[in-house]
């Protein structure tokens, strides 16, 4: 699925042409590829005194860790940033947000193409302090405006640390690794909640799922295809799964990452045991669960008949928690494992014509938020992500002009490819993603739909 639009504003001619007459140009954005560097120019670690041994100097020794070039400081400096963190843990009155929140200002305009804002910060509750709680749920309303004026495929997201979480918690690391690179280049004005330091660093973070065995439904096309490709180049073991009438393409895709096929209906009252039974007889287990089979079936409410209604529901939700009890009752899924489901941001903000599937996302949502606790007890977390548009087949069957309307109403003006939902995916699979559990990340560009 191509975007012909942000491919002729970034041609040469073309490119002139639509600058000339103002038209938006969306960047394009800066994605993975293996071996390229974690960002693209120095970070600069903003918040705290310099020194004082506090949460930026832990998160800027962390950085430079990771072979980066750190600075604390933007005074008389004429680098093009690749990254800006600005660490607001111990803010504990909005007057404290002056002095970072300036200083992120001032360097804006010299970010590198395809820059990273992130804030990291603690979640308000109601029982903080008021002026305590007040400046944490500050830094939301800072970072969701900072990533509504980036630019060049820059992104803004932040790290929220639950309860006793410390900034150097392993889901932490894992958090901030993945909002600073290219692997979350459609996620942007999002905050990623870690609510415990279970996790640990993969031995090689370009290969973080080596030696697990994933399942990926709905996996023929479209994202379900990019993220059996994406967990198969992070060294995992992917089966893929989809309905008879797909198996053709689903032997493609299986060839393509060098596995084992599983054609299968996931209505099917027995599919998690069949799923698991699988798994366990060609590749000698099973770590990672991926529910990204989904339908559509628009129509407006008062014009639904039942059965239109039943089939997006069966699908989409009933089918994914029949599975989760199989596998939870089931011994074999009990080494760290992983759930991840496909959610929308059309669970999250509501979508005329789309009570059925709106219904069945935002009972996803629900879900993971359930489920996480229940995989906790073996060591496991479950999470969803959220896309918002994505140039597949799904979407490509949008009638053209509100096609065009939803894919520009992000902050990126673009929609994401279907690699961008499976990086995310293969972030929630790994093992540096351990502490984060019950959660749902939209991966949506910003979109202006929803919160
Ligand atoms: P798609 O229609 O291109 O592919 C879905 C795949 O699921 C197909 O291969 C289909 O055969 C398979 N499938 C459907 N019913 C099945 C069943 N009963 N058993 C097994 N397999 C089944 O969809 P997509 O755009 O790649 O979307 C993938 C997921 O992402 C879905 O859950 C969708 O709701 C979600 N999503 C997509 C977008 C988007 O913009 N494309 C946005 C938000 C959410």
């Amino acid at each position: 699925m191509t975007d012909t639009y942000t491919s002729l504003v970034n041609g040469g001619l073309t490119g002139s042409l639509a600058k000339k007459l103002g038209l938006p140009r969306p960047s394009v954005l800066r994605r993975h590829t293996p071996g390229a560097p974690l960002v693209t120019g120095p970070v600069l670690v903003l918040g705290g005194a310099v020194g004082t041994g506090d949460d930026a100097d832990a998160v800027a020794r962390t950085l430079l860790g990771w072979d980066l070039d750190v600075r604390r400081t933007a005074a008389d400096d004429t680098a093009r940033w690749g990254a800006v963190v600005v660490v607001l843990t111990e803010a504990t009155h909005p007057d404290d947000l002056s002095d970072p929140v300036r200083e992120l200002g001032s360097v804006l305009r010299s970010l590198a193409p395809g820059a990273r804002v992130v804030t990291v910060s603690r979640p308000a509750l109601a029982t903080d302090a008021p002026a305590l709680a007040a400046v944490r749920q500050g830094v939301d309303g800072i970072l969701r405006s900072v990533a509504k004026e980036l630019r060049g495929g820059a992104t803004g997201n932040g790290v929220v640390l639950a309860g006793d979480v410390t900034v150097d918690a392993t889901s932490v690391h894992g958090a901030l690794r993945f909002l600073l690179s290219a692997r979350s280049a459609f996620v942007d004005g999002q905050l990623l909640t870690v609510s415990s330091d279970a996790g640990s660093a993969p031995a090689d973070w370009e290969r973080p799922l080596a030696g697990r065995v994933a399942v990926v439904t709905g996996a023929a096309r479209g994202i379900g295809a990019a993220i059996a490709t994406t967990l198969a180049r992070d060294g995992a073991r992917v089966v893929v799964v989809d309905v008879p009438a797909a198996g053709e393409q689903l032997a493609k895709v299986a060839n393509a990452v060098k596995s084992t096929a599983l054609q299968l209906d996931i209505t099917t009252p027995d599919a998690g045991t069949r799923i698991i039974d699988h798994a366990v007889r060609r590749h000698g287990g099973l770590d990672i669960v991926v529910h990204n089979a989904g339908i559509t079936r628009d129509k407006l409410l008062a014009n639904m008949k039942p059965e239109v209604w039943d089939s997006v529901i069966a699908v989409n939700i009933a089918s994914q928690l029949r599975i989760n009890e199989q596998l939870l009752a089931s011994d074999a899924f009990r080494d760290a494992p992983r759930i991840v489901s496909l959610a929308s941001t059309s669970g999250i903000a509501g979508n005329r014509g789309q009570s059925n599937y709106a219904a069945s996302k935002a009972g996803v949502v629900g879900m993971v938020r359930a489920t996480g606790p229940l995989l906790a007890e073996v060591g496991g977390t479950a999470n969803a992500v959220a896309p918002g548009f994505i140039e597949t087949d799904m979407t490509s069957r949008i009638p053209f002009a509100t096609r065009e309307v939803a894919r520009r109403l992000n902050s990126l003006q673009q929609g994401g490819q279907p690699v961008d939902v499976a990086e995310t995916v293969a972030f929630f699979a790994s093992p540096a993603a351990g502490g984060i559990n019950g959660t749902t990340l939209r991966v949506c560009g910003q979109n202006l739909v929803g919160a």
